[in-house]
């Protein structure tokens, strides 16, 4: 778990107002959700198979003896909070997207942490492939207002409850005769949770797997044509993919489309975003019958990825240098009212001579100085002097927030 700190937290609050910008242009209004939901609301949208659930999450009983969860991910709080809410009454599709910290006890490694941040969109109540298509626009249109574009877009279906048991299966009895082969934690879950198997990192799974069934080849019809119709839109609105058939997802909820951003400029943790459909989840979580799709952005991952771009700091607008204490409490006054202003003033509060009050102005980078002493106080005129070019001016003391601001 990491501090942000103020010579970083510039690219953070980038990162989170583009986005809110951008997913804004596209109708989606941000929902904020607690951080601790019942433990339940996870297990059962999650899948209790998963790593998540299995292992991963921060999971404590509180004083009244109920099971709480720190959320490890995005889409089902916001889920409950749009059945709890009945937002399915206001408008034939909801849009919603959320910003903020997530908690998953994993190994901890670069751009893996156990407590990271998301930024994530979710369009509610469309089932037509032109929503993946515009979820998927939107994600292309924030990475590129970002100034990333080393990542590829891969797509993937996963089909639904018709399709995937038969492909299911098919995949159990080609691991089956191929046991040996895998990875301990493989043989483990491969009854449990077979499409696991395909995205695991480990050499001998990959050998073991290449020439698995994939699901897009045992698609039902509907959702065959469904797939068929989302890259018709991607391709019709020029938004760069490739379909990668052994692409699953860490989730129990996602239906068909399903999709991730890879990057190579992480090393092994290559994914920047990952998301799909959950057509399904909000019936099965108590509320109406309303299919949906959304993505998770990882933070961290970003910030890695434009950590080298240089990043211009905040500086004050004006540093007021005092000399001697009636001019200090003048100064002071002035600060204030600048401040108020919306204009950025700093001074000294230590009663520290001219040439250090200068230095520090120096070296805050303000951009502008005014030295007030006794003369100054008298004649209500002073030296505005610009760092920049050593210029001065001379401004009326009472006419200063006019001038400033
Ligand atoms: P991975 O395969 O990297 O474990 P995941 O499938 O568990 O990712 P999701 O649950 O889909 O990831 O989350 C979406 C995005 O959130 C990921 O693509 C990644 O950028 C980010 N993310 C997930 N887990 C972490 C973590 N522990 N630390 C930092 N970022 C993370
Ligand atoms: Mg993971």
């Amino acid at each position: 778990m990491n501090d942000v700190l103020p010579d970083v937290v510039g690219v953070w609050q980038f990162l989170e107002q583009t986005a809110l910008d951008v997913f804004g242009t596209y109708g989606f209004a941000e929902i904020r959700t607690p951080a601790l939901e019942k433990t339940e609301l996870f297990s059962r949208s999650i899948g209790e198979t998963t790593d998540i659930v299995e292992k991963e999450m921060y999971t404590f009983n509180d004083k009244s003896g109920s099971s709480l969860t720190l959320r490890p991910e995005g889409t089902a709080p916001v889920m409950r909070s749009f059945i709890q809410n009945r937002l399915a009454t206001q408008d034939a599709v909801a849009k919603l997207c959320y910003i903020g910290a997530m908690f998953r006890h994993e190994r901890p490694q670069k751009g893996r942490y156990r407590q990271f941040h998301q930024i994530g969109a979710e369009a509610i109540g469309v089932e037509d492939p032109k929503i993946d298509a515009q979820v998927l626009l939107m994600l292309h249109h924030y990475f590129s207002r970002i100034g990333i574009s080393a990542v590829s877009l891969e797509v993937n279906s996963l089909g639904c409850p018709v399709c995937r048991p038969g492909y299911r299966q098919q995949l159990i009895n080609y691991l089956q005769a191929r046991l040996e082969a895998l990875c301990s934690e493989c043989q483990r879950r491969y009854l449990n949770n077979p499409l696991r198997v395909l995205d695991c990192k480990a050499e001998a799974c990959r050998a073991a797997t290449v020439a698995a069934p994939a699901m897009i080849d045992h698609l039902c019809d509907e959702c065959d044509e469904h797939f068929r119709q989302v890259r018709q839109y991607l391709d019709l609105l020029e938004v760069p993919y490739v379909v990668n058939p052994r692409m699953v997802r860490g989730l129990d909820y996602y239906v068909r489309t399903t999709f991730e951003l890879v990057t190579d400029q992480l090393g092994s943790q290559n994914a920047v975003a990952a998301g799909g459909r959950y057509d399904g989840l909000i019936e099965s979580l108590g509320g109406p019958a309303l299919p949906g799709v959304g993505f998770a952005i990882g933070l961290e991952r970003l910030v890695l990825m434009l950590d080298k771009r240089q990043q211009k700091a905040k500086v004050p607008a004006l540093f007021i240098a005092a000399l001697g204490e009636d001019a200090a409490r003048q100064a002071f006054v002035l600060m204030s009212k600048l401040q108020a202003q919306g204009v950025w003033t700093e001074m000294d509060y230590m009663g520290k001579s001219l040439k250090a009050q200068m230095r520090r102005a120096d070296k805050m980078g303000a951009v502008k100085t005014l030295i007030i002493g006794d003369e100054e106080l008298r004649t209500g005129l002073a030296q505005l002097k610009n760092m920049a070019d050593s210029t001065q001016k001379s401004v009326r003391l009472d006419s200063l927030v006019e001038e400033l601001s």
